[in-house]
C-alpha cells in the first residue's frame, strides 16, 4: 500500500445532509453508480461556491453565476442538466440550514449515469454537498513553483467547463509541487505560457497595472472577474494577455484568486522572491475590497 501521510479531513459526520436529485438525504445515506462514467471516466461537472457568514446573514457568493456556469459545463460536453438555478439556489440554502452552517464551501456535482461506451450516458444526477472550510491556501502568503505539469489543452477539454477529469493534472501538479516543499503549483498552458495555479487564478502586478492571463487557455473564475471589476472601481488597469514564465518572475508581486482560496498572495516563485511588501500591492487593495464585497459591506471602496 502507498502511504502519502496528507491530513485526512472529515468533510460530514452522521447529522450532515446532503441535496439529491430533489431531496434531502442523510450524507452517509445516498450514493452513485459504481456503473456510472462519472466513476469511471472522471466524466462530470462541479462547482464551488461559498457561503459567507454577513450582517445581512448567511449569504451565497454569485450563486447564480456558479449555478449557470455548471449548467453551461454540462451543456458543453453532453451532460444533462435540468435544473434550475433559482430552485438550486433555494435548495443551497436550505442546505446550509439543515446543516446549520452560517460560512460554508459548497459543492455542487453533476454526475453522468451508466454507459461503457464513450458516448453521454441518458440519464445524469446532481449532489449538493457543503462543509465548513478555511481558505484553501491559508491566509499567509504562499511560496509558488513552475510546475512541470500542464494545463490540459483547450483542444482537447473545453477551457471554460469545469469538468472532473481536469483535475487530475491539477492533483498530480499540486502532489509534486508540495513533494518539492511549495504551497501550490503554476503551470503552463499547452504553448507554454503561463496559465494559473492547480485550482487558482493568477494575477501579476508591475508598476501601476495587474496582469492576468487571457481568458482560452484558463479556466475563467468567478473570483477573478470580481477581481476584474473592483480593479475598475479603483480604477487599476488590468491587462488580459498571454505572460511568460520570464514575466512572471519579473513581477512586482502577484496572487492567486478562487472561491475555495478567495485572494492569496504569493511570496515567490521558485528562488524568485516578489520585491513588493505584500501590504502595499495592488492585490492587498483588491483583497480587502473582495473580502468586504463578500461580506456585504455595500460600502466597501470607503472602508478599505
Ligand atoms: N481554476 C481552476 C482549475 C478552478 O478549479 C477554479 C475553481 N476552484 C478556479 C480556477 C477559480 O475559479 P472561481 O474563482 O470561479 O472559484
Amino acid at each position: 500500500m502507498i502511504e502519502f501521510g496528507w491530513e485526512v479531513m472529515e468533510y460530514f459526520d452522521k447529522n450532515a445532509w446532503v441535496y439529491l436529485d430533489g431531496q434531502f438525504v442523510k450524507a452517509e445515506a445516498a450514493s452513485t453508480d459504481l456503473f456510472g462514467q462519472s466513476v469511471h471516466y472522471g466524466f462530470s461537472a462541479i462547482e464551488g461556491i461559498r457561503a459567507y457568514n454577513t450582517h445581512n446573514g448567511t449569504r451565497l457568493f454569485r450563486a447564480e453565476q456558479h449555478y449557470e456556469r455548471l449548467r453551461r459545463s454540462c451543456e458543453e460536453v453532453g451532460i444533462g442538466f435540468r435544473w434550475e438555478t433559482d430552485v438550486l439556489v433555494d435548495k443551497t440554502y436550505e442546505l446550509l440550514e439543515r446543516n446549520n452552517l452560517r460560512s460554508a464551501y459548497i459543492r455542487p456535482l453533476v454526475t453522468s449515469g451508466p454507459n461503457m461506451y464513450l458516448t453521454p450516458a441518458s440519464n445524469s444526477s446532481i449532489v449538493i454537498t457543503a462543509w465548513e472550510w478555511g481558505p484553501f491556501l491559508g491566509t499567509d502568503l504562499i511560496r509558488t513553483t513552475l510546475s512541470p505539469y500542464r494545463r490540459p489543452s483547450p483542444y482537447s477539454v473545453p477551457m471554460a467547463a469545469k469538468v472532473a477529469g481536469q483535475y487530475v493534472a491539477s492533483i498530480l501538479a499540486t502532489t509534486e509541487a508540495t513533494k518539492r516543499g511549495f504551497d501550490e503549483a503554476i503551470l503552463l498552458d499547452h504553448e507554454g505560457y503561463v496559465a494559473q495555479a492547480s485550482s487558482n487564478n493568477l494575477f501579476i502586478e508591475k508598476g501601476t497595472t495587474l496582469y492576468t492571463p487571457a481568458a482560452g487557455h484558463i479556466f475563467p473564475g468567478i473570483t477573478r472577474q470580481a477581481v476584474i471589476e473592483l480593479a475598475g472601481i479603483f480604477n487599476i488597469d488590468v491587462v488580459e494577455k498571454q505572460l511568460t514564465p520570464d514575466e512572471l518572475k519579473a513581477a512586482d508581486s502577484a496572487f492567486l484568486t478562487g472561491t475555495a482560496t478567495g485572494i492569496v498572495g504569493i511570496a515567490a516563485v521558485d528562488e524568485v522572491t516578489f520585491p513588493e511588501t505584500w501590504s502595499d500591492t495592488l492585490g492587498a487593495t483588491i483583497q480587502r475590497a473582495y473580502k468586504n464585497l463578500t461580506l456585504e459591506k455595500e460600502n466597501y471602496e470607503v472602508i478599505i
